[in-house]
């Protein structure tokens, strides 16, 4: 058969007899590339590799013949016609030194300047040979890719083992052969100090590069693996600078062309006639397929960046994925068989967990996905499992200590209920009852009550507090803002009215904020001292030093996610192990509240007082404002009344301030003239504030105008619409906490948002508060949009990282509920000595003694 190349020959002679313009082939030589090149790869199947990249060079220039002038296309056949000389030389010299080209591929491993990728290899994870790969080896007369060494020693140098050795895990990672004082520095901006931090830097993601193909079924685009050898490397400078490595790489199936832009050293590491496993993304360079800066090693080692599930860092300057790999696959291979396992085999095996050394392994260097999924759910259930059994303890030290015993007038309390204006929902019942039999048992109470926006948590805490009073004790309400700490003191000082009236008992109440001073305020600081006083409402001001209580018994913390840990303690100091109810609207799902509040019991308040409707929920055009205005002013004329709230500005509160007296300016002059209208922000002093909010509540206010100050805790029943300027600035949360304002009758109220220019997500909260009318439907919404932190956010304070736990994967949660009661059970203070290494792991995950909230 004739060869190619000469067949070729023939061609050119005709077309440079014809001057070169491209009329000797119907089609033109481009289209005839095509088809010459198809037949030369048959023909050459089993040939030599230099011949094969003759050919693919002299495809190159034809593909190029057609869109050339004629002065180029006398160059490129020039060229060609010398790589056919080139090729049918070649062609000849096999002929005769037949059966094989010697062989150019001696181990070539030149000492890595990065660490060598995994010293100690066991057998047990050999290079990824598919059976199914339809990649033959190179050439059969060539060994395939060795073995891997097996070398046993730690991975570090040989004179500090005995340092590491003793150390364990919490050896410093500079220790490590190949990592160094330098790496460690830049290895310390992630987090890493330690070996254990080392093994807990999970990858970011993961790259597949499993499939393994011969070169020719290579598809452009696809991440693939390729093994083959080494042709041909060399250099090149392009314009800007730049080195390009270009290497030719043949399985005998093909050749491809691999690029690696501005790493010179490659010329050292990758020589011609190694074996090579490159893996990436195909790329297209002239119709051609090519690998660009892909992935590379030598295919006689342990495969670590390539052909496997490929594991990416998180890096900071100065670390390469490479080294990354390298680094931990060393620390991995040594250590993580070396970890103990804290978490006891009955609840591992109770679960399905592998154990913490196949996890470590499988998280960084999977052998499939589905066992790096199992991995990953272990290590997440780790770190529930240790806030739950940390919550579980401190639930325990809560209660250890000697409560009161609070005996009061059940029947006294009874007729309390019975003179309020309205019956108890079931819900509030229920949560009531919860909190009386607290109250009674003489275990001290750490309860959270949970209900929505307008569900009426005020009357039950107030109705604890009356109950507090009648055995004799002291009650303490505290509010994160003096408008709500002033609305709950005229709440319970109606109250009081009723049960004098009825003929009951009436307590003293006072309220402490920092607007009541000199001295009204000592005079309050005596009562409370006496034990004249009975129940205090107030801000921070109650957790001042001065103030001191005759006999403290209950402590009641409204909207507790604006309080630090240390301030509920505070006022919780100001008793003897007085009973303490916290109360949120935030509708966290019951799940998370086990987890986020498992050291406290729940009471939920599930159902809305009767005739309530849900608030109708617009998103209006910017255009539609005056079409807002003109219904607030029906509604007002109907006699109801109104919030206009401002948008957040960014900046000091002063400025907003500003903003919104404008803004309250505005509206009063030029669009509701006529109306009555107040305002409320900030910097206000307290009896300003004071002043407004009642007249707001007595109604000689029509429309009220505010800064965001009122989005919680207050309670106008006769407001029946709220329309929020910037509302997109808002969070969900926030939103679904200023629409709690209105809705609080029976009256039908709306919620009227206004957006300038809202961003994709902003647009998604306003549909999904439009639509969404149930606070816990919509915590569930934001839980999805945003994740679990602004959650953990409400938790406040002293509360634990969570790296790996995804909290809304809820049934992992109740897993480790479960399993940390089941724990608690069997061995509450993890005294036994299978269970010490679980008692450390959890002390260290929450950094020192568990602090109760
Ligand atoms: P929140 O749970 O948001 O703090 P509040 O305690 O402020 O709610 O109560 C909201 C409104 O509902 C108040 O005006 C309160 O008087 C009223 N309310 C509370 N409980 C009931 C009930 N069982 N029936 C009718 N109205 C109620
Ligand atoms: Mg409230």
């Amino acid at each position: 058969m004739a060869s190619p190349f000469t067949q070729l020959q023939k061609i050119l002679k005709h077309e440079v007899q014809d001057g070169y313009r491209n009329r000797i082939v119907i089609g033109g030589i481009g289209r005839f590339a095509d088809h010459w090149y198809r037949q030369a790869r048959a023909a050459l199947r089993e040939h030599d590799p230099d011949v094969l990249l003759l050919l693919e060079a002299i495809y190159a220039d034809l593909r190029r013949y057609e869109a050339a002038n004629i002065e180029e296309r006398r160059l490129l056949i020039e060229g060609i016609e010398a790589r056919i000389q080139e090729a049918l030389q070649r062609e000849r010299e096999l002929r005769t030194t037949r059966p094989a080209p010697a062989t150019k591929d001696e181990p070539a491993v030149p000492p890595p300047s990065e660490p060598t990728p995994a010293p100690p290899v066991p057998p047990v994870e050999k290079p990824r040979e598919e059976p199914s790969t339809p990649a033959p080896p190179p050439r059969p007369e060539r060994a395939a890719p060795a073995r891997p060494r097996s070398r046993g020693a730690p991975p570090v140098p040989p004179k500090l083992a005995a340092k590491v050795e003793a150390m364990g895990l919490d050896a410093p990672v500079h220790l490590i052969h190949g990592v160094g004082r330098e790496r460690a520095q830049r290895l310390s901006r992630l987090g890493v100090q330690t070996i254990r931090d080392l093994l807990y830097l999970l990858p970011r993601r993961y790259v597949d590069f499993r499939a393994l193909k011969p070169i020719h079924r290579l598809r452009i685009g696809e991440e693939v693996t390729v093994i083959g050898e080494v042709m041909d490397i060399g250099s090149k400078q392009t314009g800007n600078g730049l080195t390009v490595i270009r290497a030719l790489l043949t399985d005998g199936s093909g050749i491809i062309e691999c690029t690696w832009f501005n790493q010179p050293y490659l010329l050292d590491r990758i020589r011609p006639g190694q074996f090579i496993v490159v893996s990436g993304r195909v790329d297209e360079f002239l119709g051609r397929p090519v690998f660009r800066s892909p992935e590379w090693e030598p295919a006689d080692r342990e495969l670590l960046h390539t052909a496997r599930i490929v594991p990416i860092y998180p890096l900071t300057e100065g670390l390469t994925q490479r080294l990354m790999r390298s680094v931990l696959k060393r620390v991995v291979d040594y250590w993580a068989d070396r970890v103990e396992d804290p978490i006891p085999a009955w609840i591992r095996e109770a679960y399905g967990f592998p154990d913490l050394p196949t996890a470590l392994k499988q998280v960084h260097f999977p052998e499939d996905w589905e066992p790096l999924e199992k991995a990953r759910r272990r290590l997440a259930f780790d770190e529930v499992f240790y806030l739950q059994i940390g919550l579980l303890e401190a639930r325990r030290q809560w209660r250890s200590v000697p409560g009161r015993a609070l005996a009061f007038d059940e029947t006294a309390l009874e007729r309390a209920i019975e003179a309020l204006p309205f019956s108890l929902t079931g819900a509030q019942r229920r949560a009531l009852d919860q909190i009386l039999a607290d109250l009674r048992s003489g275990v001290p109470m750490n309860r959270l009550l949970q209900g929505e926006v307008g569900s009426g948590k005020t009357v039950v805490a107030a109705l604890a507090a009356y109950a507090v009073f009648l055995a004799g004790a002291q009650g303490a309400i505290m509010a994160p803002t003096e408008i709500l700490s002033e609305q709950h003191y005229r709440t319970l000082l109606s109250l009081a009215e009723r049960w004098a009236g009825a003929g009951l008992p009436t307590p003293t109440i006072r309220l402490l904020t920092s607007g009541v001073s000199g001295a009204e305020r000592a005079q309050i600081y005596g009562e409370l001292a006496e034990g004249t006083c009975h129940l205090v409402v107030g801000t921070h001001a109650l957790i001042q030093e001065e103030v001191a209580f005759q006999d403290l018994a209950f402590v009641v913390i409204d909207e507790q996610q604006r309080f630090g840990v240390l301030q509920r303690a505070a006022l919780r100091g100001k008793g003897y192990n007085p009973h303490v109810l916290v109360m949120t609207a935030t509708p966290i799902p019951r799940t998370l509240a086990l987890t986020l509040y498992g050291d406290l019991d729940l009471s939920v308040l599930d159902e809305m007082p009767p005739g309530r409707r849900p608030v109708l929920t617009r998103w209006l055009m910017p255009e539609e404002r005056e079409r807002a205005y003109t219904f607030i002013r029906r509604q007002v004329e109907q006699g109801r009344q109104a919030y206009i709230i401002c948008p957040l500005v960014e900046g000091s509160d002063k400025i907003e301030a500003k903003a919104a007296v404008e803004e309250y300016e505005r509206l009063q002059r030029e669009v509701f003239p006529d109306l009555r209208l107040g305002l409320i922000h900030g910097r206000m002093k307290s009896e300003e504030k004071e002043a407004v909010m009642s007249a707001f509540a007595r109604g000689e206010i029509q429309i009220l105008v505010a800064t965001p100050v009122v989005e919680v805790g207050v309670d106008v029943p006769n407001a029946t619409v709220i329309l929020i300027e910037g509302a997109d600035r808002f969070g969900l949360a926030q939103l679904h906490q200023f629409r709690g304002r209105v809705g609080r009758s029976s009256y039908q109220s709306y919620c009227l948002l206004l957006a300038e220019s809202p961003s994709e997500s902003a647009i998604e909260r306003l549909r999904a508060i439009e639509t969404i009318y149930d606070g816990f439907q919509l915590a569930q919404k934001d839980l999805e949009m945003r994740g679990p932190g602004d959650f953990l956010g409400t938790r406040q304070s002293g509360f634990p990282e969570m790296r790996l736990a995804d909290l809304t994967d809820l049934r992992l949660l109740e897993i480790a509920r479960e399993a940390a009661e089941r724990l608690a059970e069997r061995d509450p203070d993890l005294q036994a000595p299978e269970h010490r290494l679980l008692a450390e792991a959890v002390s260290r995950f929450w950094q020192g003694p568990v602090e109760p909230s």
